[in-house]
Parts: C-alpha cells; sequence; structure tokens
C-alpha cells in the first residue's frame, strides 16, 4: 500500500551549458513533464524498485547490500544509488517499495535520471521524516548518480529538479549553490519556447564529456586558477595566447557562456525576453564551434529554427544529441515546427519531438 505521492521533473536548460563542472552560472527551468513515484516503507531490509516505463525489470535489493558497483546496473542504479547515499550520510532509510511512472522521455537531455533521483529522495525524506533541505537533496542525488551509477554530472540537473518553482527560471551559481528564481512568463510577451527532441543519442557522448571536463580542469590548472569560473571576461585575450591550441577554445566557451547567463537572467528581470534570441544563437555557436559537443542533428534544428523566424535557438543539455530550444513568437510556432520536422525528413533523420515548454513546479509531494 502506498503511503504517497511524489513527483519531480525533468528540466531544460535556457542557458549555461558546460558551465556547471567549472564552478560557472546556469539557469534551468522546470518542465511540466516529470516522474511520479508510489512509496511506502515496504519490508525493513527489502528495497523494491519498479517503473512502468521499463517493465518487466523490477528489482528487489537488500538495503544492506547497497554499496557502488554491486547493484545489477541499468536503471534501479538511480533510485537505489539515492538509498545508497542517504543511508551513507547516516540517515535512516530502512527499506522501502518504490513505483515510478513517468511521462518524461529517457535520455532526451530532459534529465530524466535526475528527476527519478529527487522523487526517490524526497519520498524517502518525508517516508523517514529525514530532515532535508533542498540542496542537501540534491547533492545527496548527484552523489547517487555520480558514485553509484558512475555518470559523471555537474550538479544542475538535480538542483533544477529539486528547486525550480512554477513560471520562474532557476539561476544557480554552481559554485556556492545559492539560486535566484527569476521570472520566466513567455506567456505574457506572446512568446513561446520549443523544446525539440532529436531523438538521437551518439554512442560517444559520455567520452566527449569526460574529456571536455578534464580539459576544462587542466586548462584551469595552466592557469593557476581553482575553475574557468575564475577568469574574468578581461583576463581572456591573455589567457588565450598562454593555453595550448586544444584548450583555448573551452576557456572561450566557458567563460563567455557565463556572460551570457548574466545577460539571460538580466533581460528576463527587466522584462525583456524577447531579446535572449541572440544570446540563446551566441551560445549555440560556441558550442557547436569553440567546445564542439553540437551534432549535425542539433545544427540543424537550430538552422532551420532561425530560418523560419525563432528569434533564437541553441543545442540544451551535454550535445551529441538530445534536445534544442528555440525561442519563437507566438505567432510562428507552427511554422517553427514544421521547418524542423521538414528539414529532418530532407535530411532522412527520424522525426524530431517539438514540444512547447512552459516553467513549470520543481519537486513536491502529490498526495
Ligand atoms: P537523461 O537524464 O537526459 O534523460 P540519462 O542517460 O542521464 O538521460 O538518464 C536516463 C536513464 O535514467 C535511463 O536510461 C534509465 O536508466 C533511467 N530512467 C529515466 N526515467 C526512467 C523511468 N521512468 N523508469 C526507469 N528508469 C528511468
Ligand atoms: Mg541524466
Amino acid at each position: 500500500m502506498s503511503e504517497g505521492v511524489w513527483t519531480a521533473p525533468g528540466r531544460v536548460n535556457l542557458i549555461g551549458e558546460h558551465t556547471d563542472y567549472n564552478d560557472g552560472l546556469v539557469m534551468p527551468f522546470a518542465l511540466p513533464l516529470s516522474i511520479e513515484v508510489s512509496a511506502d516503507r515496504g519490508t525493513p531490509g527489502r528495497l523494491r524498485l519498479s517503473s512502468a516505463n521499463v517493465p518487466g525489470q523490477s528489482v528487489e535489493l537488500r538495503v544492506e547490500d547497497l554499496a557502488p558497483g554491486r547493484g545489477p546496473g541499468g536503471w534501479s542504479d538511480y533510485p537505489a544509488g539515492v538509498v545508497w547515499a542517504l543511508r551513507e550520510a547516516g540517515h535512516p532509510v530502512t527499506g522501502a517499495d518504490l513505483h515510478f511512472e513517468s511521462t518524461l522521455p529517457t535520455g532526451a537531455g530532459l534529465s530524466s535520471s535526475a528527476a527519478l533521483e529527487v522523487a526517490t529522495a524526497l519520498a524517502l525524506g518525508d517516508l523517514f521524516a529525514l530532515d532535508l533541505d533542498r540542496t542537501e537533496l540534491a547533492l545527496l542525488c548527484r552523489r547517487a548518480e555520480n558514485v553509484y551509477a558512475g555518470a559523471p554530472t555537474g550538479i544542475m540537473d538535480q538542483m533544477a529538479s529539486a528547486c525550480c518553482t512554477d513560471g520562474h527560471a532557476l539561476l544557480l551559481d554552481t559554485r556556492d549553490l545559492s539560486c535566484r528564481q527569476i521570472p520566466l512568463d513567455l506567456t505574457a510577451h506572446d512568446l513561446a519556447l520549443l523544446v525539440i527532441d532529436t531523438r538521437v543519442t551518439h554512442a560517444h557522448s559520455q567520452g566527449e564529456y569526460g574529456e571536455r571536463r578534464a580539459g576544462c580542469e587542466a586548462a584551469a590548472r595552466l592557469l593557476g586558477i581553482p575553475a574557468l569560473r575564475d577568469l574574468a571576461p578581461e583576463r581572456l585575450p591573455a589567457a588565450l595566447e598562454r593555453l595550448p591550441p586544444a584548450l583555448g577554445p573551452l576557456v572561450r566557451h566557458v567563460v563567455t557562456e557565463n556572460v551570457r547567463v548574466e545577460r539571460a537572467a538580466d533581460l528576463l528581470l527587466t522584462g525583456a525576453p524577447e531579446e535572449l534570441g541572440p544570446i540563446l544563437t551566441e551560445g549555440h555557436a560556441s558550442l557547436r564551434d569553440d567546445f564542439r559537443v553540437s551534432c549535425p542533428e542539433l545544427d540543424l534544428v537550430v538552422e532551420a529554427a532561425l530560418a523560419a523566424g525563432a528569434l533564437g535557438a541553441r543545442m540544451t543539455g551535454g550535445g551529441f544529441g538530445g534536445s534544442a530550444i528555440a525561442l519563437v513568437p507566438g505567432p510562428r510556432v507552427r511554422a517553427v515546427g514544421d521547418a524542423v520536422e521538414s528539414a529532418f525528413a530532407r535530411a532522412s533523420y527520424r522525426p524530431p519531438e517539438v514540444r512547447d515548454a512552459v516553467a513549470a513546479s520543481g519537486a513536491r509531494r502529490l498526495s
């Protein structure tokens, strides 16, 4: 018998890509697509996990046996990792039955993995009366993903799922995890934000992510700073002269991207969201040419959306597939969606999935 239902959303990152492991700024918002978990404390010592989205792959684990690398692998590592991380941090989680159901596509760069973790942590936090604030919760979820599930990610996804609020983007400083809610009411300005899932994930994406991350860390070491966040934009030209050619463009992306996040937040705070367009498109060019994490499908979305009247567009998420976003005047929504679909058909790509996104609520208890 379920003791309650909790939900955690996926997210889309408006701007601030590949900055989160450089102690930089990001600005995601929560999607109205989410993972729900029906949860109860079950039988002490046992963790039962099932998901309507992966039928036939239920697992039952002994709570005491949970350890990184010792699980069955696959989807259950995310929620099992949360139980492990909570217990490691001294929280008395004795067991649970968790059943998940999701409207969030997996592997689309919309962060279903973080939604799965955050829903789990929120449910367990309530069921075992753990006194966790949202930041602690997000940090434990990230630990589950990094250490238990073995996926190297920054903190953005978990913070977004845990801390976003309806009608706002979350301006998050990944250095100190301070957050500011930034109004994102596009409809009031007759604008829409399309999230376009290319439905491709290129196989090498994880290795490339690791390489970019290592490149950023190496560059920070060479520059003698704790993280690329610490390189002021006015010191960028001098830094580029000192860095090897392979690292310079990575640094240029991170430094200019942090500036783009600040500019985007200022525009939203001053009520000029239509001016975000060029910032998004600049961000895409930087990810494509300097950080080199785009792919032909993402570039095609951006190109087709802009040609059909989008004010700006960019890949979002880690890259090498996943989704792109396009800021579109209300009357052009249909035309932009159609243009992207036709461009994909002409290129003989799988049809993309086009969604109209609004900034929705973060994780919460439903019943
Ligand atoms: P993203 O977070 O961008 O969606 P990831 O590769 O980080 O992509 O995470 C996707 C993984 O999360 C899936 O392969 C699966 O293991 C797990 N997952 C996500 N949603 C669900 C779900 N509803 N049920 C079971 N597992 C899920
Ligand atoms: Mg993920």
